[in-house]
């Protein structure tokens, strides 16, 4: 039996051209075994004040716990930290920090077992995945949004996901005529089939009907979802826009447990569900969640907007569901997917392939995790 020998969580932060060039952090974590195997996973805390606390919940509160334990027994170490944090945790930063351990012990089980994660999660479900190019809506002007977006498809895309109301020189996410204008005009850009997904995310606040009447525009231009209209717990506003639109409704990557997704599967309004790995309590979480997608036939999509780590993470889980549709990739360079493994995790001909490596499937350039870490 390997045990492990030690955890170490890693804050990094970098610059991220997908973000406008906006300094962004997260939590790697370093997981090693006795016999040397070692195991990659990620928090996206991205708050400094979050990466403290979870690089502290980690290397003070789960470290002792899981150091000795017996490296592949990914259930039971993942209880054993679930019921550690029982009070503080279910939730919130807590839920992060569990996240970035439970991921690295897959990647050594995957190691030790020799197989890739997505065998060991019972094989594949897909042989690949449509590439979605994630974006920020961040160009001055329509016609330069637009062409950007036009860009993607160019360079081998075959869908697309624009987040509204972000950093940078658009005013996409201020006025629903201007939002409905540049979904017109990509419509009439990229021609009938090219899917369009619509992430209108935490910077708007609409009320409902604003959401209806959005959608319902939207809808005449054929988008594929509208993620995040409301606040992610307004359950009475998700369901009078659900029974307004025939648009389907994506939310959930603010969630953090299965209980929370159950409650929202549930209610019944969201169709689309948003699940990090690196938030929702790791490869376990992520699982769990899948089962209950299966039980309420939604649809799942992992979020992958951070490191290659997650990527590779997001990437088994979503070849291993049945509940998938496509896989999302941050369309510009960014070190944490170009630098820090050797191999990036990347679409080929605008489709996601399975990564056949043991484990996540990635190496891991340390100096690069070391220089990122020094700009903490
Ligand atoms: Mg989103």
């Amino acid at each position: 039996m390997d045990t492990v020998a030690r955890i170490r969580p890693i804050p990094i932060a970098y610059p991220d051209p997908n973000d406008f060039g906006t300094i962004r952090r997260t939590v790697l974590v370093r997981v090693q075994t006795a016999d040397g195997v070692v195991g990659w996973g990620e928090c996206i805390a991205m708050w400094p004040e979050a990466c403290k606390a979870v690089a502290t919940i980690i290397s003070e509160g789960l470290a002792p716990l899981v150091e000795g334990q017996d490296a592949t027994d990914t259930a039971g170490i993942w209880n054993r930290m679930r019921q550690h944090i029982w009070w503080y945790g279910e939730g919130g930063i807590a839920s992060m920090a569990l996240s970035g351990v439970d991921m690295a012990l897959w990647d050594i089980a995957g190691k030790i077992a020799g197989k890739p994660l997505h065998d060991m999660l019972g094989g594949l479900k897909h042989e690949r995945l449509i590439a979605n190019a994630s974006s920020h809506v961040n160009k001055k002007g329509e016609a330069a949004c637009v062409a950007e977006v036009v860009g993607f498809f160019e360079a081998g895309f075959r869908s697309c996901k624009l987040g509204f109301a972000k950093k940078g020189e658009s005013n996409i996410g201020g006025d629903p005529d201007t939002d409905v204008s540049f979904i017109r005009a990509l419509r009439k850009a990229l021609g009938p089939d090219a899917p369009i997904l619509v992430d209108i995310g935490n910077g708007v606040k609409w009320d409902v009907d604003t959401a209806i009447s959005v959608a319902n525009r939207m809808a005449e231009y054929d988008i594929g979802w509208f993620e995040e209209p409301l606040y992610p717990t307004d359950d009475a506003g998700y369901k009078k826009l659900a029974a307004s639109t025939s648009v389907r409704i994506a939310s959930g990557e603010r969630e953090f447990t299965a209980a929370g997704y159950r409650r929202q599967m549930e209610m019944g309004a969201v169709e689309v569900f948003g699940v990090d790995p690196a938030r929702a309590e790791g490869i376990t979480g992520f699982r769990k969640v899948d089962a209950l997608a299966s039980r309420f036939a939604k649809t799942i999509n992992a979020h992958a907007w951070s490191t290659a780590i997650t990527s590779a993470a997001s990437l088994h889980l979503s070849l291993a569901s049945p509940n998938t549709e496509l896989f999302e990739f941050k369309p510009f360079d960014v070190v944490v997917q170009t630098e820090l493994v050797t191999d990036r995790v990347w679409h080929r001909d605008g489709w996601a392939y399975p990564l056949t490596g043991p484990g996540l499937g990635i190496d891991v350039v340390e100096e690069v995790v070391e220089r990122l870490a020094a700009n903490v």
